[in-house]
């Protein structure tokens, strides 16, 4: 079991002090700064030096390894925040495209996100079987987007407009839209309504 690796009484990371960096984690989305793990060495002839800023460093918060290498972070940082309050399949496929979002696989990333509006707008009461951008229009429409996001609305339009039987492949700035439009809209309509339904009952 992965959760055992989290117990600091029960596993260890034997560590050594490297070059401070500055990442968010992709274990436990903290952002950190650390100087523990194991540095990556340059192995010249007559002299070994440090890399400055590579290697494989240890979370200080959640003590789980990650491998830095100039723009290379494994496990990356699984964009948009965890929302609470949200049903158990919604959330997963959400999580799933974050998931996806820190392996840089953003095609997947907006094809799930696609998925997971369709998912959320159904759930809000849409009827089956309406095209994505009759989705999107659905829940502008009746405000579940906020009152505001109407240039934003239109840029998620956007993905829907290629056939589905097209490939496109998707680039980190449209994950990354597509991505914060969904933690919005789940914000709104599960998590914040929660929060106040909290509040009446104390
Ligand atoms: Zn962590």
């Amino acid at each position: 079991m992965v959760e055992d690796l989290y117990d600091e009484d029960y596993n260890k990371w034997k560590s050594g002090n490297i070059m401070e960096k500055s990442y968010v984690c992709g274990y436990c989305g903290h952002e950190v700064s650390s100087d523990e793990g194991m540095p990556l060495l340059l192995d010249e002839p007559g002299h070994i030096t440090l890399q400055s800023g590579y290697g494989v460093y240890i979370c200080t918060h959640c003590h789980m390894p990650t491998f830095i290498y100039k723009d290379v972070q494994v496990p990356g940082n699984r964009y948009g925040a965890s929302v609470n309050n949200v049903p158990g399949e919604v959330k997963s496929v959400y999580e799933e495209a974050r998931s996806s979002f820190s392996t840089g696989s953003y095609t997947g990333v907006v094809l799930l996100c696609r998925k997971l509006l369709m998912h959320i707008a159904t759930d809000l009461g849409a009827r089956d079987n309406l095209r994505f951008i009759e989705y999107v229009d659905y829940l502008n429409e009746h405000h579940y987007a906020g009152v505001r996001s109407e240039q934003w609305v239109d840029q998620i339009r956007q993905f829907g407009n290629q056939a589905n039987h097209e490939i496109r492949i998707n680039t980190k700035e449209e994950a990354q839209r597509i991505i914060k439009f969904c933690e919005m809209i789940l914000k709104l309509n599960y998590e914040y309504p929660s929060i106040a339904s909290d509040e009446n009952n104390n």
